[in-house]
Parts: structure tokens; C-alpha cells; sequence
């Protein structure tokens, strides 16, 4: 029986926002790593992996799924966004060990591949329509078969300055301000300019990052209907998911919805209720391979797709994990791409490819991905590091905040 001794943590990027656990076994050179990323609580989940340590030396490192459920318990409140993480690191950490003692990668201990390689989409965006479409073209030209669809920032297409927005004599000092009715009118139109640019040749998505009012949320989803979507993201924000409904029975655009969840009650009903069409939580906040994989199965009974968040504050090992459930699941969809700078890619061996829009693993044993622990200290600036990291907020007229 191979025992865990220790759980180291690794922080780095150069902001210090990036969290990786090294499970450490009684056997001479045998650990797992795992990532337990969370740009706006690194050093809470740091200090929450420490706690639970303890409770898990001497313990078997082959009973995942008992480890799993014996850290969601051991602090009695369950399903958030910290102790999910916490699980999640150490989960893959395990998946990686038991896939160096097999000597096969994880994607054959969950069942052996479903596909050759990993597509994913990537992210255009543009200034305006013409930047867009260049940007567009660009990464079609590169191979990339489905591509998300943004004018400018977060919540681009909705903003009016503050002069347009008409805001209260006492304003806030804001620049700008955010608008369902601009937004119900720039992102049909920006569908309308590249479908008549570019055809129906590449599948297009767009995320609405939650801004709108619900009823004005069921509106775009009809509006775009005409533009056959790849899929529509975040259009509600996790508060308002019951609306769900009311778009399933006014349109057929497809509905991609999940990265915010935590919680299986979120899921649930989306997924055995079929009013999403591809789930996008994230493997580190969704408790691992083990539960993504538990996710994964269920939508493939209900017909649902997968389309596991990455994009920009995501880390290469949860972008690895992902890709072995991927590489196993029949209902896999799709995953978001990311893009790592040359000296990130430089600590991790054994890392993900992205290439013309697919993904391509390895097939060395376990994870396939490992970390290098000098580089990454070395890459981690302490001062940045020091500094505590927010959520951009947008705000309507009034000054109200607008959920992300
Ligand atoms: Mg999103």
C-alpha cells in the first residue's frame, strides 16, 4: 500500500496567482501534482490545503474516491468555492499517482480515448466589427473550427459613455456605463456584420457574461437565433437559472452555462431537466477529475455536452486534467483554449499543445504533466505576489453593480 507522507503547495506566476499541490507517497520519487488555482483566493485555499493535511498522511493513496469524500466532509459546510478547490488539487494529484503506479495516463484508467485530440475555440474580439473579423479570420485561418465572438472588454457592445448613459447629476465616478438596451443592439448586429462577412463556414459563440436582465437575456437569445450559434454563455447569472426555462420555450439557441458552479444543486436540474446544452464548470472548482467525471457522465445520459472553462486565469495542469476527462468522455463538447507565455509553458514539462484549434496530450504516465519547482519560484514576483486581486466591476447608469 502506497501511503501519502506529505502536501506540499507551489505558488507562482508572476502575480502569485497560479497554486499547485504536490502529494508526496512513502515511495522512493512517486508524488502527483495538481492545481488548486484561484486567482482572487490563492492564499485562502493555500491556507485551507494545510488544514486539511493532517487529516490525510498515512492514508492509501489508491481510495480517490474515499479521499474525495472524506476532505468535502471534514469541515462539515460543504459545496464552495474553497473547499471545492482544496479537493480538486489533491483529487488530480491522486489520478496522477495512480496513473504513474498503472504506468498508463488517466485518460485510459477512465476508459480509454473517445477522440484522437482535444478541439477547443478560442476567444476573438475586437474593438470594432473590423477588428473583429479580422480576428476572426485569424484564428480560422489558423484551423480553429469554433470561435468566441466579443466586442472589446467585458460586457462589450453594452457600454455608453457617460455622457450617452444620461446618469444622475451626483454620479460615481465612472466612466461608463453598462446597458441591456445597447447591448440587445450592438451583439445581434455584430452576428448580423460577421455572418454576412464570413458565411456560416465557422461556428461562433459569444458570452454574455451575465449582464443583462433576465427578460432581456431571453430576448437576445431570440434575436441571435437566426445566426445558428455554437453556443450562447453566461447568459443568466447563477442566481436567475429558472429563466433557462423560458428561453428553452422561446428559441433554440444553444445554451452553454456553468463556470460560477460550485454546488451540484446549480447543475442538476440544467443538466436531467435539459436546459443547457453544454455545462462549462471548471475542473479545479468542480471538485476534480473525480466529480467532473461524475458530470460528465450524467450529461451524456441527458444529452448534454461538456465544455469545461479555462481561458485567462486558468493554470496548464487544470488544463491537462480536463483534457484526460475530455479524452474519455462521449460528451464532450468542446474546451476553452488558453494561452500561456513562453516562460509559464517553461515550468511545466510534458505540458498540453495547443495547435490549429485541438489540443494534444502525451502519454506518459499519469497527468502526463509535471512542475518545475525552481523555475517556478523563480518565476513568481513577491511584490505582485503581496498584492490582493479583484473582480473587474461593471456598473449600470445609477451606479449599481452589474454581476459577473
Ligand atoms: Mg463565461
Amino acid at each position: 500500500m502506497t501511503k501519502i507522507t506529505g502536501i506540499e503547495t507551489i505558488r507562482t506566476r508572476v502575480d502569485g496567482t497560479w497554486l499547485f499541490v504536490k502529494v508526496l507517497t512513502d515511495q522512493p520519487g512517486l508524488y502527483g501534482i495538481g492545481s488548486a488555482s484561484d486567482h482572487y483566493r490563492c492564499k485562502v485555499i493555500q491556507t485551507a490545503i494545510e488544514t486539511v493535511t493532517p487529516l490525510l498522511i498515512g492514508r492509501d493513496v489508491s481510495r480517490i474516491e474515499d479521499i474525495w469524500q472524506s476532505i468535502h466532509t471534514s469541515g462539515y459546510w460543504r459545496n464552495d468555492s474553497v473547499v471545492n478547490t482544496v479537493q480538486a488539487g489533491i483529487d488530480m494529484a491522486l489520478w496522477d499517482i495512480k496513473g504513474k503506479e498503472a504506468g498508463m495516463p488517466v485518460y485510459q484508467l477512465l476508459g480509454g480515448a473517445t477522440r484522437s485530440a482535444v478541439a477547443a475555440y478560442a476567444h476573438a474580439s475586437g474593438d470594432t466589427l473590423g477588428e473583429l473579423e479580422d480576428d476572426v479570420r485569424r484564428y480560422w485561418e489558423e484551423g480553429y473550427t469554433v470561435i468566441r465572438c466579443q466586442l472589446g472588454p467585458y460586457g462589450g457592445g453594452g457600454f455608453l459613455d457617460r455622457a450617452e448613459a444620461r446618469g444622475p447629476k451626483n454620479h460615481w465616478p465612472q466612466e461608463r456605463a453598462f446597458d441591456d438596451d445597447a447591448y440587445l443592439e450592438n451583439v445581434p448586429a455584430m452576428f448580423a456584420h460577421l455572418r454576412d462577412k464570413l458565411g456560416f463556414g465557422p461556428k461562433l459563440t459569444h458570452d454574455v457574461h451575465e449582464h443583462l436582465a433576465p427578460h432581456n437575456a431571453v430576448q437576445l437569445a431570440k434575436l441571435l437565433e437566426p445566426y445558428r450559434l455554437f453556443f450562447l454563455e453566461d447568459l443568466l447569472s447563477p442566481e436567475q437559472v429558472s429563466w433557462y426555462r423560458l428561453v428553452r420555450q422561446q428559441c433554440t439557441t444553444p445554451q452553454a452555462m456553468g463556470e460560477l458552479f460550485i454546488n451540484p444543486h446549480e447543475y442538476l436540474p440544467l443538466i436531467t431537466e435539459r436546459l443547457i446544452d453544454f455545462v462549462r464548470v471548471r475542473i479545479s472548482k468542480g471538485g476534480g477529475i473525480t466529480n467532473c467525471r461524475k458530470i460528465a457522465t450524467l450529461c451524456e445520459w441527458f444529452g448534454v455536452q461538456t465544455a469545461w472553462q479555462e481561458g485567462g486565469d486558468n493554470d496548464p495542469v487544470n488544463q491537462m486534467a480536463a483534457i484526460h476527462v475530455d479524452l474519455a468522455s462521449s460528451s464532450f463538447g468542446i474546451q476553452e483554449e488558453n494561452h500561456f507565455k513562453p516562460e509559464e509553458y517553461d515550468l511545466f514539462p510534458g505540458h498540453a499543445v495547443l495547435e490549429g484549434g485541438y489540443l494534444y496530450h502525451n502519454e506518459q504516465p499519469g497527468l502526463g504533466i509535471d512542475i518545475d519547482i525552481e523555475k517556478a519560484k523563480a518565476l513568481l514576483d513577491p511584490e505582485r505576489a503581496a498584492k490582493s486581486y479583484y473582480m473587474a466591476e461593471d456598473r449600470r447608469r445609477d451606479g449599481q453593480i452589474v454581476r459577473p
